[in-house]
């Protein structure tokens, strides 16, 4: 109820009147799903506007291999871990 704006303290009061309460339930419902969903999409797109990883993959011949040593990997977690390497030691 406080998400949707209603006050819980007097809700009694205000469910009295059946009708009137049932619209209000519903509008205040309705604002509160518009809401979330704004939210939701502004999170979404913070996200999705992040700039892309600084990682480039390198294929040579379908094999991943780094660009920097000539070493090839299976997987790309194991090539982002070695290139990581190359990174802290360039930094040295
Ligand atoms: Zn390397």
């Amino acid at each position: 109820m406080k998400k949707c704006d209603l006050d819980p303290s007097h809700w009694e009061a205000m469910a009295a009147d059946r009708t009137k309460w049932r619209r209000t339930i519903k509008d205040k419902v309705c604002e509160f799903e518009s809401r979330r969903r704004e939210q939701l999409d502004a999170r979404r797109d913070e996200l999705k506007a992040r700039p892309p990883a600084a990682i480039q993959y390198t294929y040579i011949g379908g094999v991943l291999t780094c660009s920097e040593c000539g070493r090839t990997f299976t997987a790309k977690i194991g090539f982002v871990s070695h290139w990581r390497t190359h990174q802290r030691s360039s930094q040295n």
